[in-house]
């Protein structure tokens, strides 16, 4: 069918580049994005880097005027501080939170994800927080510049960014994870240079399986309690919690879009043909099987192609994800492209010329290959050559691909 109306539901990365992806493939209709957060969308990895770990005071609202993304040309309609709340996916017509209706021809599913709770917690505890958002960030950066002792509770990449962000502002800090931070997610090689170096500027770790929140007082000066499963407690005056993020999916609950739950896409982003989805809440395709992929240029990925499958039906390109990650901490920079975590030790590896930065790749004969670098300066475009192809031969030297 011709589309004359697409409706957008999410403003984050996802949502507004799927609005720049419909206007560059020639969508010159009416267009409406409708978005919870009152704020233009704003890089989401800064908030537990730059925001957290800079010495600024905790002035958001200059903070987001530096982190906001460039100035949308979409020309779409914007519908700030306003969140769906419902879908007719055969009537098309998505229901908002303000009583109005919004029709379609199409729609662009990209409305996120929101971190999950650790189990006890009730909503008005003081003292236990999570980031996810630019006033999770801000509320999170006020507690912390009063240097109180801190629990982050999950060893992912978020978790080590809000304890290495904590510790920078001079808390005493305690990381609960039931691995090795970030093994899971980069393996043990990777994840040991971090908590080397995590473990060199004061952070304390604590195992001991899931945690538990015992209590998260009503009153800030009150603390926090958390139960680990070996029965060990542990006190601090804040708990910040890092252990996951859910699909913001509630609102499609009574669509008939959902699969036990879930939000699922093809390799055009359609989850039917008048309706697509991209980012964090989608599960997608991917060569190791139907996943969601939260991570911010997958959601670029994501939104380019669901935007272009959505006018284009079964003539448009397949979503093809090149994972890329990030992230920052105790001094390190890391960047990685392709399939993580990596197994054993790297095939390859070169110090770059600042004390302590590495290239490094494994080779993975069935996902690919896998480059990483810590605190080396390398653009994507070269890390990605040195991933897939590996180090070249030049002469009687061997030296990594980017060169
Ligand atoms: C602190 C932090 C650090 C991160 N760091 C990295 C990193 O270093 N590298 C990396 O690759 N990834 C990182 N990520 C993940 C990355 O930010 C996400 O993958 C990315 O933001 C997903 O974009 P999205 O548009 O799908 O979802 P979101 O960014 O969650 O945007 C969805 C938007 O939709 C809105 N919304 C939700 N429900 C509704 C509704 N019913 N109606 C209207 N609007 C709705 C939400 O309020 C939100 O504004 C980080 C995430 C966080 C939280």
């Amino acid at each position: 069918m011709t589309m004359r109306r697409i409706v957008v539901v999410g403003n984050g990365i996802a949502g507004q580049t799927a609005c720049e992806a419909l206007r560059g493939a020639g969508f010159d209709g009416e267009l409406t994005v409708v978005g919870s957060e009152r704020h233009r969308p704003y890089s989401r990895p800064a908030l537990s880097k730059a925001l957290l770990h800079g010495d600024d005071d905790g002035n958001v609202a200059g903070w987001v005027r530096a982190h906001q993304l460039p100035e949308p040309a979409h020309g779409a309609a914007e519908l700030l501080g306003v969140s769906a709340s419902g879908l007719d996916a055969d009537a098309r017509l998505v229901m908002l939170d303000d009583g109005s209706r919004l029709p379609y021809d199409g729609l662009v599913i990209a409305s996120g994800a929101r971190p999950k709770q650790l189990p006890g917690t009730p909503d008005d505890a003081a003292n236990v927080l999570t980031l996810r958002t630019l006033e999770d960030a801000g509320a999170l950066k006020r507690r912390v510049s009063g240097r109180p002792s801190v629990i982050v509770v999950g060893g992912g990449p978020l978790g080590m960014e809000v304890a290495s962000g904590c510790l920078h502002a001079g808390c005493d800090v305690t990381l609960v994870s039931d691995a090795r931070p970030l093994s899971k997610q980069l393996g043990h090689h990777l994840a040991g240079i971090f908590t080397t170096a995590a473990l060199a500027r004061g952070l304390k770790l604590a195992g001991g399986g899931p945690a538990r929140l015992l209590e998260g007082s009503k009153n800030p000066d009150g603390g926090a309690r958390v139960a680990l499963a070996d029965g060990i407690i542990l006190e601090a005056d804040l708990v910040a919690v890092a252990i996951g993020d859910q699909p913001n999916t509630g609102w499609l609950a009574n669509s008939g879009l959902l699969v036990d739950g879930t939000l699922r896409a093809d390799s055009r982003g359609r989850v039917r043909p008048d309706v697509v989805a991209a980012g964090d809440v989608a599960f997608i395709p991917t060569r190791q099987g139907l996943r969601r992929v939260p991570l911010w240029t997958s959601a670029i990925d994501q939104a380019k192609a669901a935007a272009v499958g959505l006018l284009l039906g079964d003539a448009a390109p397949e979503l093809d994800v090149q994972p890329y990650f990030w992230t920052e901490g105790f001094g390190l920079s890391l960047k990685v492209l392709g399939p993580t975590p990596v197994i054993g030790e790297p095939a390859y590896c070169e110090p770059g010329q600042e004390n302590g930065s590495l290239l490094m790749r494994w080779a993975d004969s069935v996902n690919g290959g896998t480059a990483a670098a810590i605190n080396y300066r390398i653009p994507i475009p070269k890390l990605r050559r040195l991933a897939r192809s590996g180090p070249v031969a030049d002469g009687s030297r061997t030296v990594a691909a980017h060169r």
